[in-house]
């Protein structure tokens, strides 16, 4: 195969490249749908990797959906993938605190109600989803009443993210409770170039108040890839990372060994990966793809075949 990175895959190569692996790792947004809309041929590209005997898995650092929410989504899209199948941040997150950080306690979570779900699936209990109901004066905020079973502040995706909860975070952190993110992805971009602010916002404003950095869990940390390669024996050197992100998930593919492939459906360029392959700088090279296509529905002829 070719020694070049960042290479356009087509005809003769990408029948290589799909022949030399059993599994794909798909991100979600940005490669397979954009907001609530397939990519055009996804669905197809899917099925036919399957149909060739390829074992297929979704990694995505949004942590707003369970992995049942992600397979009824993926359903109604018309893939034919089951929750098993799906490793998004609020699963892997109640994963990790359970399995790496082997956590004794509550969270104080800062989250969706999916991510309550996950936290109690593997038998977590969480406090603080929802809003906050915390009134009152400056001098009692930092006096607010605090569960003793809480062990670990996480932070995921909180629509009702407030100054009362960062406050409260702070003061749980201050306690010395354990720091975990789900991940951080600063911008969530939208059609026509508009964009929200991601987690990646309020992870940075509770380690701004708390003066701690936390861990965190979603793409590029390793861990993604080892709850996937944990529980289907997945192959580095024969496992192929599909991803619209340099950042995250081209990152996380290198990281783990894997091959790689960016897809200009979502926010990064090829531009931007030549920019990082021609700055020579060592730790920008793990963010440079092996080959690029303009849409995953590109390689729909050579699975056809
Ligand atoms: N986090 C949130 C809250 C999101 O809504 C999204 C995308 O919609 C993401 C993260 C990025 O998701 P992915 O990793 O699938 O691109
Ligand atoms: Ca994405």
């Amino acid at each position: 195969m070719s020694g070049t990175k960042c290479t356009r895959l087509t005809g003769a190569l990408m029948r290589q490249v799909l022949e030399s692996v059993d599994s794909v790792l798909f991100d979600c947004d940005g490669v397979i749908w954009r907001g609530d809309q397939a990519i055009p041929g996804a669905a197809e590209v899917i099925n036919l990797l399957k149909k060739n005997g390829k074992k297929v898995f979704f990694v995505t650092n949004n942590s707003s959906k369970t992995r049942k929410l992600y397979a009824d989504k993926m359903s109604l899209l018309g893939f034919n993938v089951t929750e098993d199948d799906v490793f998004g941040t609020a699963y892997c997150c109640a994963m990790y605190l359970r399995t790496v950080c082997k956590l004794q306690g509550k969270v104080y979570l800062l989250g969706s109600n999916a991510m309550k779900q996950e936290l109690e699936a593997v038998g977590i209990q969480q406090t603080g989803v929802g809003p906050d109901p915390i009134t009152g004066k400056p001098a009692d905020w930092a006096n607010v009443s605090l569960d003793p079973e809480v062990k670990a502040v996480v932070v995921g995706f909180d629509e009702h993210f407030s100054y009362m909860k960062l406050n409260r975070a702070m003061q749980y952190l201050n306690q010395g409770c354990l720091f975990v993110g789900t991940n951080r992805d600063t911008r969530l971009p939208l059609e026509g170039g508009k964009a929200v602010p991601g987690t990646g916002c309020l992870l940075q404003a509770v380690e701004a108040a708390a003066q701690r950095q936390a861990q965190t869990v979603g793409k590029p940390n390793q861990f993604m890839f080892d709850c996937v390669a944990s529980q289907f024996g997945v192959e580095r050197e024969r496992c192929l990372m599909v991803g619209d992100r340099l950042d995250t998930d081209i990152l996380l593919g290198s990281n783990c060994g894997l091959k790689t492939l960016l897809t200009l459906t979502g926010v990064n360029t090829v531009a931007d990966a030549q920019e990082h392959l021609k700055s020579g700088r060592p730790e920008r090279q793990g963010m440079v793809p092996d080959y690029y296509v303009d849409s995953i529905a590109d390689l729909l002829p050579a699975l056809r075949e």
